[in-house]
């Protein structure tokens, strides 16, 4: 018997585990076996392979049973994810049902989420921009959270390296404020979209309207055809999978390519309940695993531990982490841990039409638009809020198609719909504080089908983010006016925090083990050979999207953790 259990933990023992498969868990993988490391790696939800997996990739509008069109039911059953532009009859089996993993709400928080290999890297919308040292400075300077301990040149390298394998298209803007990468060519402006750049251009020296940066393959490298990847086709179906791989997921690139160095073992279907922590040795020995079909707690082991479960699951396994050395949650000796949450403020937006260029149209789609970087209290202090705004910019032409005809002239009007003027519109993308009130904990009287805690989630707006708010708009009417948009009308459509998907924090990376869990390496302060370099180690958020900065986060913190554990360190 005392073999047999020998046996099993040797069976059950690798070099490194990886906690997630979605964009950062993906990363970890791949930089992991990369250096030669038998990696498992856990994911909760189901396996889905690349193609193979994506059942709505090639259907035609006319082949969903309801046009696209959520079914009532499924609205009525999903309220919180209905919410999600996202979310429809072709994305449904990507995103996690309301019922299915429950939470609790003490303040309202839309939580969407995509429980299986691939996580929500198969459904995002792929805007990847850099943070600058404006961003890594933001806290210090206007004095909110904690320091961070990196600065952008600690990153930049990494930011380098992981743009070059996942494939980001964009322009070379020479912005301080958002700072350039390795960009594949990138999407084409329409005119109105030019106009409007251009009289920005003429009247703000400080603000910019630049194409956005999205990790989609306009102009494919060897590197990326030998992940097996393809030109973009501009679909503009992305959230459904992409056969081509013509738009970075963990499917289409970082997994399979860790698949192929033989070094990982990929195991879907594995709740992770908690981590092991082991006290006479002093660091953590492997995670409690709960197979998601027989509800089995199986046991895995591991010299290094990554935890890129996506920012709130990340917080819930820490905190379900519970040793007599660490009592409140593993690593927890600063009483952060769950604290300091932030998001981004996406409730704002604006509206308009232009008059001129009528003469002009737009021909095929583009996945991407423009976009413009903060420029609010960027260089100083300026404004009555800390912080600041980005904001998406798009411009395009309605069009009015005649049904009423038969045959010939039926198919004369399809083939040329009758145009409508110019429509214009931009949403904000707000940074948020990450404040000690906007916090998650484990409520330890409800529990999930797995029997582990449900995550209580109590997450709000504050004074700082309706100001902002306002601010947008008085500033986006300004800069709509300037380029002759009339019909100017403004959205504030009240969403609750969580529908942004850019939820951060509560595992903070800080220069002082008292303020903060994490070390400038993404490593518990406290348990050195445990990582985490998904959204929950942002220490702020910045305005930018955030999925970028993980990824460039997971592989810079393997590379450290595997040089540290070579020499013992870990
Ligand atoms: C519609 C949409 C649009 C978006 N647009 C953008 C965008 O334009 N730009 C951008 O930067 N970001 C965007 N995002 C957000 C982006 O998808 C996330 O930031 C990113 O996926 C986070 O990566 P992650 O690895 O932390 O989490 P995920 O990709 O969510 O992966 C986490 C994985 O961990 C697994 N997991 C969770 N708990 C456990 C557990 N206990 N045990 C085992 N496995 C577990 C999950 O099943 C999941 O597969 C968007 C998201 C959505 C849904």
């Amino acid at each position: 018997m005392a073999n047999f259990n020998i046996d099993a933990q040797a069976l059950n023992t690798y070099d490194a585990i990886v906690v997630g498969s979605g964009i950062s868990g993906g990363w970890s993988a791949k930089e992991l076996t990369a250096r030669g490391l038998r990696t498992l790696v856990l994911e909760r939800g189901r396996d889905v392979r690349h193609i193979t997996d994506y059942p709505t990739t090639n259907m035609q509008p006319w082949e969903f049973e309801h046009r696209g069109q959520l079914r009532k039911d499924v609205k009525d059953a999903n309220p919180i994810i209905s919410k999600c532009y996202a979310f429809y009859e072709g994305t449904e089996q990507f995103f996690v049902k309301d019922a299915e993993h429950p939470y609790v709400q003490e303040k309202p928080f839309d939580w969407i989420r995509g429980y299986q290999v691939g996580g929500k890297s198969l459904m995002w919308a792929r805007q990847t921009q850099r943070w600058s040292d404006f961003d890594f400075t933001g806290p210090a300077r206007d004095g909110f959270a904690v320091d961070w301990p990196i600065r952008y040149a600690d990153l930049a390298p990494w930011y380098s390296y992981v743009e070059k394998f996942a494939g980001i298209t964009g322009n070379k803007d020479g912005l301080d404020v958002l700072p350039d990468g390795e960009f594949l060519t990138p999407h084409e402006w329409n005119c109105v979209e030019t106009h409007f750049q251009k009289q920005i251009a003429s009247k703000y020296k400080d603000r910019h309207v630049i194409m956005g940066r999205a990790a989609h393959l306009t102009s494919p490298k060897q590197i990326h055809y030998d992940q097996g990847r393809a030109q973009c086709q501009h679909r503009t179906i992305c959230e459904r999978g992409c056969p081509f791989g013509g738009y970075f997921s963990s499917n289409s690139s970082t997994i399979p390519w860790a698949a192929k160095t033989g070094k990982m073992t990929l195991r879907p279907d594995s709740v992770v309940h908690s981590i092991i922590y082991d006290e006479k040795k002093g660091r953590a020995t492997g995670v409690r695993v709960i197979d998601a079909n027989t509800k089995q707690m199986t046991e895995y082991y591991a010299r290094l531990i990554f935890v890129n479960a996506a920012a709130l699951n990340t917080n819930l396994i820490l905190l379900n982490s519970i040793s007599s050395r660490f009592p409140n949650g593993l690593g927890n000796d600063s009483g952060t841990l769950g604290k300091y949450v932030a998001f981004h403020n996406y409730r704002a937006g604006i509206s308009g039409e232009y008059d001129g260029n009528l003469d002009m149209t737009t021909d095929g789609r583009r996945p991407n638009s423009p976009y413009i970087p903060r420029f609010r209290n960027v260089y100083k202090q300026e404004t009555g809020f800390l912080r600041g705004y980005a904001a998406g910019f798009q411009a395009g032409r309605s069009s009015q198609t005649d049904m009423s005809g038969m045959g010939a002239d039926l198919k004369q009007s399809l083939l040329n719909p009758k145009l409508g003027g110019w429509h214009v519109g931009s949403h904000m993308m707000g940074e948020t504080i990450p404040k000690e009130s906007n916090y998650v904990a484990l409520d330890q009287s409800l529990k999930d089908p797995y029997g582990i805690p449900q995550l209580k989630i109590a997450i709000a707006y504050d004074d700082n983010d309706e100001k902002m708010i306002k601010d947008y708009q008085e500033q986006m009417t300004e800069m709509f006016q300037a380029a002759g948009f009339t019909n100017i009308r403004l959205r504030d459509d009240k969403r609750n925090p969580g529908l942004d998907i850019h939820e951060m924090g509560g595992v903070r990376m800080g220069k002082d083990p008292k303020t903060s869990m994490l070390n400038k390496w993404n490593q518990l302060h406290a348990v050195k050979n445990v990582f985490v370099t998904d959204g929950a180690s942002m220490t702020s958020t910045s305005t930018q999207n955030p999925s970028l900065t993980y990824m460039a986060f997971s592989a810079r913190s393997v590379d450290y953790a595997v040089k540290a554990m070579k020499k013992g360190l870990v």
